[in-house]
């Protein structure tokens, strides 16, 4: 029985926990839900709430399709940055759907536990583009289970109010860039702390000074600062 039980955890079959909120983290009815949601207390995925406003939803003329794109670009640096400050982030997907559970919705997985509870324990005492940030630990384990497949390959026919997360994409080439930008801090990180353990045994370290005239010349076109420029204008407005 209990194998059973656990077989059809968080599936449509079981009638105690729902489905929904396990699988995409939010769910239509939140707090009257008939069945339960079950908080995370350890996870290494955190969901930010109704956080990207999308110029597309909100505003009365239509923006062209290239500054929307761009508009998002930018949200999505600003929020991956901020994220990656906290620990290795695997992957961060923002949500287009319109319904009121999943709008704006950003949900970011990072490589470790620890980093996912900093994260939501900083970002609830900020303020972004002069909106309060909610976040929380999030039960998502896989963004592919949590996506709408129709909306993958086609048009969903329940369109924005689709159930299941429809994606905003950033443009390839942006993530592709935050990636590398990660790991290359990360390998820095890596660097400075073995580092510091030689010089700790005393011992010469020509590996890490050979390595440092590199990294300070290729440091000019270093998207982490260039993203601090944006941070300091959407971050903490009151
Ligand atoms: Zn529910
Ligand atoms: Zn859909």
């Amino acid at each position: 029985m209990a194998e059973y039980l656990a077989s059809i955890y968080g599936t449509e079959k079981d009638k105690v926990n729902c489905s929904f909120y396990f699988k995409i983290g939010a769910c239509r009815h939140g707090e009257r839900c008939s069945r339960k949601h079950v908080k995370p207390t350890f996870s290494q995925t955190i969901l930010i709430a109704n956080m990207y406003k999308n110029p597309a939803h909100e505003q009365l003329y239509t923006m062209p399709p290239e500054q929307l794109q761009e508009d998002f670009d930018m949200f999505y640096e600003d929020v991956f940055t901020e994220l990656a400050s906290f620990g290795e982030v695997e992957e961060m997907i923002v949500c287009d759907n319109i319904g009121d559970h999943l709008v704006g919705n950003v949900y970011c997985q990072f490589r470790y536990e620890e980093a996912a509870g900093k994260a939501v324990e900083s970002l609830n005492n900020r303020f972004y583009a002069g909106r309060p940030l909610y976040a929380e630990l999030s039960p998502v384990t896989d963004f592919r289970e949590a996506c709408c497949r129709q909306h993958e390959v086609a048009e969903c026919n329940r369109g924005g109010f689709c159930n299941f997360m429809h994606l905003r994409h950033p443009t390839r080439s942006l993530k592709r860039e935050l990636m590398d930008a990660q790991r290359a801090s990360i390998r820095e990180k890596e660097r400075e702390e073995r580092h510091r353990r030689r010089e700790e045994r005393g011992e010469e370290d020509e590996d890490y000074h050979r390595s440092r005239r590199s990294s300070s010349r290729r440091r000019d076109d270093d998207r982490y600062r260039d993203s601090d420029r944006h941070r300091r204008h959407r971050y903490d407005e009151y």
